[in-house]
């Protein structure tokens, strides 16, 4: 078991990084991709030569700006140990993958994060969703919950908290910005309600449950701002932000915030804000569009979570202009049906069911 995983992980570094190089200063031996590494004046490295004139696989060795030189190393067993153990702890491991998956729930927003059988979930959508929303827990692999972050206690985000049932792997931790309504929430948690406990996430917090995936709050801020005001009609506008972060790669779930917290939002954040992956704010509502905010976020996907027909307009054709125009994919849950991300660090693949 260890041999093939090792042996894996040897023809997985080798194809993906084309060749490899390694290198031998100061007695140490270092192994990396194609860039070469450089120690002071006397760099030696070696690699299969790609020119003509020498045997096929010897390995030469030469000084860093020199042609190819005198000093030729021999590869020994210690040195080729040492070398299968760099590839190995590299992070390039295919099985360190993270999953984010964008839910087909209808008008409404369900998303999962998983990454080593463990889950956060931001929302759960509409109550009558739920069988939807389930049918996507078990698809994942039923990972164990450690957290459910309910981004605004609107029917179209807390509405499937009610059904879950006790076959449902979770702690009981939701995850709830400081202004919200915990007793609304508490009492819509069905038999979970006893067992409920609240985390309150503000900007700045970071979310450590999903190893060295960081989940870094950006929005609301701690307190209510005095020029950006809160009262129930503006409910959307304090519902939680998340960058998402594993490797190089960034998703940004923006919930239901509006174009005004969308501008604070890119003020405050800047390029901070840069993500392969959006999920559109507000299922891609006309009142949740700002053009720094998307200028700034630069997503190469944007995600719209909707239903096929909805009284809301949504998605609005002023927020496909500005994700269209900034050279934005975009995918659409009543079309795609549920999407699925899957980084390894350094891209993100995707899956569309
Ligand atoms: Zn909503």
């Amino acid at each position: 078991m260890f041999i093939s995983k090792v042996l894996q992980a040897l023809l997985f570094k080798f194809f993906r990084l084309g060749f490899c190089v390694y290198v031998y200063g100061k007695k140490e031996l270092y192994a990396r991709g194609h860039q070469a590494m450089r120690y002071g004046e006397r760099v030696l490295y070696s690699r299969r030569y790609q020119g003509g004139g020498y045997k096929k696989r010897a390995l030469y060795a030469r000084r860093y700006q020199g042609g190819y030189g005198k000093r030729a190393l021999r590869a020994t067993p210690l040195h080729a140990l040492l070398l299968m153990l760099c590839l190995c702890t590299q992070p390039f491991d295919e099985a360190d993958s993270f999953t984010f998956s964008v839910a087909d729930v209808g008008q409404g927003l369900a998303q999962f994060g998983v990454k080593d059988g463990r889950a956060v979930l931001w929302d759960m959508g509409l109550p009558n969703q739920y069988s939807a929303w389930r049918g996507v827990y078990e698809k994942l692999g039923k990972p164990d919950i450690v957290s459910i972050v309910i981004s605004h206690s609107d029917a179209d985000h807390l509405g499937g908290l009610q059904y879950l049932d006790h076959s449902i792997k979770w702690n009981g931790v939701v995850a709830v910005s400081p202004f919200e309504d915990t007793v609304k929430i508490r009492a819509a948690a069905g038999v979970w309600a006893s067992r409920v406990r609240f985390e309150i996430y503000a900007k700045g917090d970071t979310m450590r449950t999903l190893s060295d995936v960081e989940i870094i709050c950006l929005w609301p801020p701690k307190e209510i701002e005095l020029d950006l005001p809160l009262d129930g009609s503006l409910r959307n506008r304090y519902s939680l932000v998340f960058s998402l972060r594993h490797g190089h790669c960034r998703g940004l779930i923006t919930s239901d915030i509006d174009s005004t917290a969308m501008m604070t939002i890119a003020a405050q954040s800047g390029y901070g804000l840069a993500s392969q992956i959006l999920v559109a704010p507000h299922h891609g509502s006309a009142g949740s569009v700002n053009q720094l905010f998307f200028s700034y976020t630069s997503a190469r996907t944007a995600v719209i979570s909707c239903a096929r027909q909805n009284n809301y307009g949504h998605p609005s054709q002023e927020m496909l202009n500005h994700l269209i125009i900034g050279g934005t994919d975009l995918l659409f849950t009543y079309l795609d049906g549920t999407i699925t991300f899957v980084s390894n660090g350094h891209y993100w693949s995707n899956n569309i069911d």
